[in-house]
């Protein structure tokens, strides 16, 4: 052969301009690899829907008539590490030159371009999945500089002329935030849909992952739910169209625990089949926009406008914070956080039923929506002050479609507020009423949610407070925090006192919660 070209297992992108043409000159290379299943230690559905992916794309590939070498844990297990698979088999195939599509991952990429291989020339090309290509992305963002996401999707908007009428937002207005924050009524209980779930046979992998002894987190499932190949991606996504684009503005920010479908709600789950690229953003969006125009009646403009922010706007923008802040954004920690992560969170074993209902989902599921892992999992990780790094750890462990590009600027920046407002301009830190507002946990917790003191009470209220008095010289200035710091000035000593005391018992032991 004369090239190899490697495919990385977030790279399984059919619409790359490489697939266009066959060559049987040209092999490709997709490889499960040790490294990858243990840089972190992973749910196991997640390394079974990236493995099952891949085995598909290759399996296409082949089908489509190109030359494709798919290896398995088995293949690759006496190869130390990607760079040495790879100069095996350029020697191998004795290929002149190796190509690869640049990596979202800072870790890999740093593996790739410094790699150097003998006679052999070395290209990397742009994965063509995001709409800002790779190369353009120091447009957007320098390193340190404080980005606002609204400021950036709005420019998309414009850029992209995606609902927008020349220069306005289609509709008069770029945001319907106040209006997407319902909770669940009774009554829109009884109608949330049952998710869309595959059925795909991963038993083979699963006991590979044995065989190697690769540590895994997580339930796992021997037919798995998540989409593994192009088809099943292209009708999760109209599944989503149909039957959950509706009310997916609305429902949003909504949780519960009193329906069997409170763990996917309204929410698309394509986030896996994103981050995979087994679906373009540019489809995924074109199609939602499609089905908005066809049905003007059943969906309304906050709906699909909410859509489009989460993925025009929230997904290329945490990927334009990455590129401009690595590798400095992974060790930031503006709050001196250094709590070690409680047990429970790999057992979901705890009294606060939100936290329970977050993790233990998390842990059934390798899946929570985008308000579990802010406003549960990472306002309580805020509050006590768990240490960012094992925290980024067990967030890119345990979600199927945890990837680091997409993964730190939302953990570290901003569910932690450890770089310290590059991503958002204050805290997402709440007390207990933001939670009782927005889900049905707390109406059948342990914990009393109107309460502050005392051994039955919230303790996300005395955290809150604790968590902005100890804070008070960093955050004391924030404009957006004046009006709750003056709150907290207004109590009484013996009141303030009560509840740092509440506080500090509970900080005392987070086990024990
Ligand atoms: P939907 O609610 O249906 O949203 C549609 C799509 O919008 C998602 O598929 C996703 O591609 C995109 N999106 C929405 N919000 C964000 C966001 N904040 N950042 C980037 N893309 C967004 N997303 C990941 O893909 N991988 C992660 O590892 C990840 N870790 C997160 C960690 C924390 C602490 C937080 C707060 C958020 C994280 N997110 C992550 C963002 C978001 O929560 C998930 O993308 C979303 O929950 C995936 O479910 P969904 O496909 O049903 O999303």
């Amino acid at each position: 052969a004369r090239e190899l070209r490697l495919v990385l297992g977030d790279q399984l992108n059919a619409e790359h301009s490489w697939f266009r043409t066959r060559d049987p000159e040209v092999v490709y290379l997709i490889a499960e690899l040790h490294q990858e299943a243990g840089y972190v230690r992973h749910h196991v559905q997640k390394v079974c829907a990236f493995f099952a992916a891949m085995e598909c794309f290759a399996h296409a590939l082949a089908q489509a008539g190109h030359r494709v070498i798919y290896l398995t844990l088995d293949d690759t297990v006496h190869y130390q590490d990607l760079p040495s698979l790879i100069r095996a088999k350029t020697e191998e195939l004795s290929v002149r030159e190796f190509r690869y599509q640049q990596p979202d991952e800072y870790r890999l990429a740093r593996q790739l371009d410094t790699l150097s291989l003998c006679g052999v020339t070395i290209h990397c090309v742009d994965s063509e999945h995001f709409y800002i290509p790779h190369s353009e992305l120091k447009r957007y963002a320098r390193a340190g500089e404080r980005k606002q996401m609204e400021a950036f999707y709005r420019r998309m908007r414009t850029e992209h002329q995606l609902l927008m009428e020349g220069d306005k937002p289609l509709g008069g207005r770029w945001n319907y935030d106040q209006e997407n924050r319902q909770s669940l009524s009774a009554k829109a209980l009884q109608s949330v849909p049952a998710p869309k779930l595959f059925s795909n046979p991963v038993a083979p992998i699963l006991s590979r992952l044995a065989r190697h002894g690769i540590d895994t987190m997580g339930v796992a499932q021997e037919d798995l739910v998540w989409p593994v190949t192009r088809a099943q991606a292209r009708e999760l996504l109209a599944f989503f169209c149909q039957y959950l684009l509706p009310d997916f503005g609305r429902y949003q920010d909504a949780m519960t625990h009193q329906s069997a479908h409170g763990w996917s709600l309204y929410h698309s789950r394509l986030s896996f089949a994103l981050n995979a690229k087994m679906l373009s953003p540019r489809r995924v969006i074109e199609a939602a926009i499609a089905a908005w125009r066809a049905n003007p009646d059943g969906i309304d403009l906050a709906q699909i406008e909410g859509f489009v922010r989460q993925i025009l706007g929230w997904r290329e923008f945490v990927r334009v914070i990455y590129w401009a802040n690595m590798p400095d954004y992974r060790a930031l920690n503006a709050l001196g956080a250094t709590r070690p992560l409680p047990s429970w969170f790999w057992t979901g074993n705890t009294h606060m039923l939100c936290m329970k209902e977050a993790i233990g989902q998390s842990l059934t599921h390798a899946y929570a929506h985008h308000i579990q892992r802010l406003m549960i999992i990472g306002n309580f990780s805020l509050l006590v002050g768990l240490d960012p790094a094992p925290l980024d750890d067990w967030y890119l462990g345990v979600y199927v479609d945890a990837i680091e590009w997409v993964e730190l600027p939302n953990t570290r920046g901003m569910s932690q507020f450890a770089d310290g407002g590059i991503v958002g301009s204050k805290p997402y830190a709440a007390g207990g009423a933001y939670v009782n507002r927005m889900s049905d946990y707390c109406r059948t917790c342990r914990y009393k949610v109107k309460e502050k003191t005392g051994e039955d009470a919230c303790p996300l209220n005395s955290l809150y407070w604790h968590f902005l008095e100890r804070h008070k010289q960093t955050l004391g200035n924030n404009r957006r925090l004046a009006l709750t710091y003056a709150n907290w000035r207004k109590q009484s000593a013996e009141a303030q006192q009560a509840i740092l005391h509440r506080a500090e018992t509970l900080l005392a032991d987070l086990e024990k919660l």
